[in-house]
């Protein structure tokens, strides 16, 4: 039975507390293959400073480009609009196998977001979530959803907290890919 972990986020941009994530999963969960899905809009957020989707795919692309194991999906930014999980679950179990076991990795403050989640009585049916700790959130507790918990090296990086020293001046070097800093100071996204 294929077992494959997806992960949704942002990723505006992609740092290595998102790489983190879901290289210990991966591991743990002896995961196949983990995808990355960023979403085209974000539903929970008004994102006033969210780079091209073009850009985010790309930056995805550069950080993950060396691990096998990963992959990107640039489904719900063709599809456009505001994404739900319940979508891209539907996608990707039609995309698979049939006997596919899927993993939707997601970070404790996404986690304890789960009941607003569309369809999540649905979506709970068709994927595993796997929770992962976050400094400066909650520890992870059992909610009306169920998830599995998972304990990752606590990074405590955000992509906020990247923009933000963009916009400070401040060295980003470090927080998320080589390749990935270059193409930002490149691109001079976040208003470098
Ligand atoms: P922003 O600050 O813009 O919200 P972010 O760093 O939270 O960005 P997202 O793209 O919003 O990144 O998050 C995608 C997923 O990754 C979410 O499930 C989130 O909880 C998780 N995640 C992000 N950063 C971390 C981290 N440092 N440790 C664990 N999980 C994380
Ligand atoms: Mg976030």
């Amino acid at each position: 039975m294929k077992r494959v972990g997806i992960f949704g986020g942002t990723f505006n941009p992609i740092h290595y507390g998102h790489l983190i994530a879901a290289q210990t999963v991966g591991v743990a969960l002896k995961l196949e293959e983990t995808v990355f899905v960023p979403c085209a809009h974000p539903p929970h957020k008004t994102e006033r400073e969210l780079a091209p989707a073009e850009d985010r795919l790309a930056m995805i692309r550069l950080a993950i480009k060396r691990n096998p194991f990963f992959a990107v999906s640039d489904y719900e930014i063709r599809k456009g609009g505001k994404s739900y999980s319940i979508d891209t679950a539907k996608y990707f179990q039609a995309l698979y196998p049939s006997k596919t076991k899927f993993f939707f990795i997601v970070g404790a403050d996404a986690a304890e977001c789960l009941p607003t989640w569309k369809d999540v009585g649905q979506l709970i049916k068709m994927v595993t979530f796997v929770a992962v700790n976050r400094p400066g959130y909650k520890s992870l507790v059992d909610h009306s959803v169920k998830y599995k918990s998972m304990e990752i090296p606590g990074m405590e990086i955000s992509s906020s907290f990247i923009r933000h020293s963009l916009h400070m001046g401040k060295s980003i070097r470090y927080l998320t890919h080589e390749k990935v800093v270059d193409y930002i100071y490149q691109k001079k996204l976040y208003k470098t």
